[in-house]
């Protein structure tokens, strides 16, 4: 994080001007019908194919190399899916919920009423800087509301190409993009939404949300944390190591989900270490030169990981290339992958979020110890568990917290529309994706209908000895 400076006032104003126009068109049309949300999101969709190749250019450019395989498979595919999810699924979404009243309420109807909650800010971090707009705003769309958009500082090449993407679908007064660094990013924050979703790390998730509680607006926080692989005992090595290396190799590590460190019992802990060795040749010989590997971002960014390796080495822990012998060439943007053996608890790729192709292995005596060192940490946004044993899944299942988890595999759970995707504890609050998502943008709103007769009346003063007979029925119901 850099130094704070304050944000000139024009700025401030321009920001709170757009927010102004999004809740006065917002108050002239509050009620969207499913025509016209679904209008919107096939522009949206449109928009994004229309802006594809020009999309995963920007997206290259922005990492100093990423594959246009790699952005369209993990940026473009999973944002374009989840706006078919949410076009198809909308008219069910958006039908009343229906409760059945209460004996004293009758005759009476029940129901939830999910309403727009207006106008919504979404803060976009610059790993995922396509997928990570365009999910949330899904829902936001979705959901009935206006949306401001904040984009990285850090991916100025795709805001541009998105900046195109939402002008050609939508008016400023629909969707509008925001740019800006640290001082925009905080001035943004501490805008009065009706809800804020922010991606990013957990330090700056807890400023954004001091900011908001300024307004009392209510926050979706989807921050980092180490997400752990448990290998357990009945797991294939190849297998998981396999599974394990495409996670955490994906955008080189640069992943909210990726594992950031791998568990498994001693006697198991080399055969795995080869195994992880051999994945990763397999994806990406050559890592350096790699055109399918992508780049760490910025070079301050590489300087961060670099570090976290030297302090790994100057604590005791033993440095293993993933690859066939590469050294860190400093010219390059692309880093190789390393595994780091018997690192000390006190070594910061124990202790913080690692993102980048940097992978610890812990070794831990069994199943119950590896689910104690998960609980004695910051609860993680995913959790990966390999074995087959159904009793020690459920086990993993009920002994640790974290926001999502896959079973026998990484990070693909985030990609199934029909599952809430969120963090837990220090990895976030709330929910969003598919039907999820379409909730927390929405007002969810309780309506009791009574006609013209009322039973409530029975419980009115004058109290007789009738309403004593109704209370006791009542209670003992
Ligand atoms: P970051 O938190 O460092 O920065 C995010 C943004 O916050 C920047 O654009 C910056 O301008 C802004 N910012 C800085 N100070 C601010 C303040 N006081 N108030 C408001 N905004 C401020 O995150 P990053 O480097 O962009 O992304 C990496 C982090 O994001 C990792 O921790 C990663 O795990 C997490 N992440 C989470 C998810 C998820 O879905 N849960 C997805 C991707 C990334």
């Amino acid at each position: 994080m850099g130094e704070h400076t304050p944000m000139p006032e024009d700025q401030a104003a321009e920001l709170q001007t757009l927010l102004d126009r999004q809740r006065q068109a917002f108050a002239a049309d509050p009620a969207p019908g499913l025509a016209v949300r679904r209008g919107r999101l096939d522009r949206l969709r449109r928009a994004v194919l229309d802006h594809r190749e020009a999309l995963t250019a920007a997206l290259d450019e922005d990492f100093g190399g990423r594959s246009v395989e790699e952005s369209t498979t993990v940026d473009l595919l999973p944002a374009l899916t989840g706006i078919r999810h949410a076009q198809r699924h909308l008219r069910r979404w958006m039908r009343p919920r229906r409760r059945w009243p209460h004996p004293l309420m009758q005759p009476a109807s029940a129901w939830v009423h999910d309403q727009p909650l207006g106008v919504v800010g979404i803060m976009v971090p610059w790993n995922y800087p396509v997928y990570l707009a365009l999910s949330p705003l899904t829902g936001a769309l979705a959901a009935g509301n206006r949306v401001l958009l904040k984009l990285s500082e850090l991916t100025p090449a795709t805001n541009a190409v998105l900046g195109s993407v939402i002008r050609q679908a939508f008016s400023a007064e629909e969707v509008a993009v925001v740019e800006g660094g640290e001082s925009v990013s905080r001035a943004f924050a501490a805008l009065p939404f009706d809800h804020l979703l922010f991606t990013g790390s957990t330090a700056v998730g807890r400023q954004v949300m001091a900011a908001a509680a300024a307004h009392l607006t209510p926050v979706t926080l989807e921050l980092g944390g180490k997400s752990p692989a448990v290998v357990d005992g009945d797991a294939d090595l190849d297998t998981a190591a396999g599974r394990i290396a495409y996670g955490k190799l994906l955008n080189a590590g640069q992943t909210c989900i990726a594992p950031d460190y791998v568990l498994c019992t001693p006697d198991r802990r080399d055969a795995l270490v080869d195994a992880l060795r051999r994945a990763a040749t397999r994806l990406y010989p050559d890592p350096l030169h790699n055109p399918d590997y992508a780049a760490v971002i910025t070079r301050q960014h590489r300087e961060r990981l670099e570090a976290l390796l030297t302090d790994a080495r100057e604590q005791g822990a033993e440095l293993v290339s993933m690859a066939e012998a590469v050294e860190n060439a400093p010219e390059s943007g692309r880093m190789p992958p390393w595994l780091v053996l018997d690192a000390p608890a006190s070594a910061r790729v124990l202790e913080e979020e690692i993102f980048g192709p940097v992978l610890p292995v812990v070794t831990v005596a069994d199943l119950e110890q590896a689910l104690a060192y998960i609980r004695a940490r910051p609860r993680p946004l995913a959790l990966y568990y390999f074995g087959h044993d159904r009793r020690r899944q459920q086990q993993v299942l009920d002994r640790s917290h974290s926001g999502g988890v896959c079973i026998n595999d990484t990070v693909l759970h985030v990609a199934q529309d029909n599952l809430p995707f969120g963090g837990v504890g220090a990895s976030g609050m709330g929910l969003y994706h598919g039907f999820e998502g379409f909730r927390t943008f929405s007002n969810e709103k309780a309506v009791l209908r009574k006609g013209r007769w009322n039973s409530a009346r029975l419980v009115e003063p004058p109290y007789g000895r009738r309403i004593h007979r109704w209370v006791r029925r009542l209670m003992v119901r």
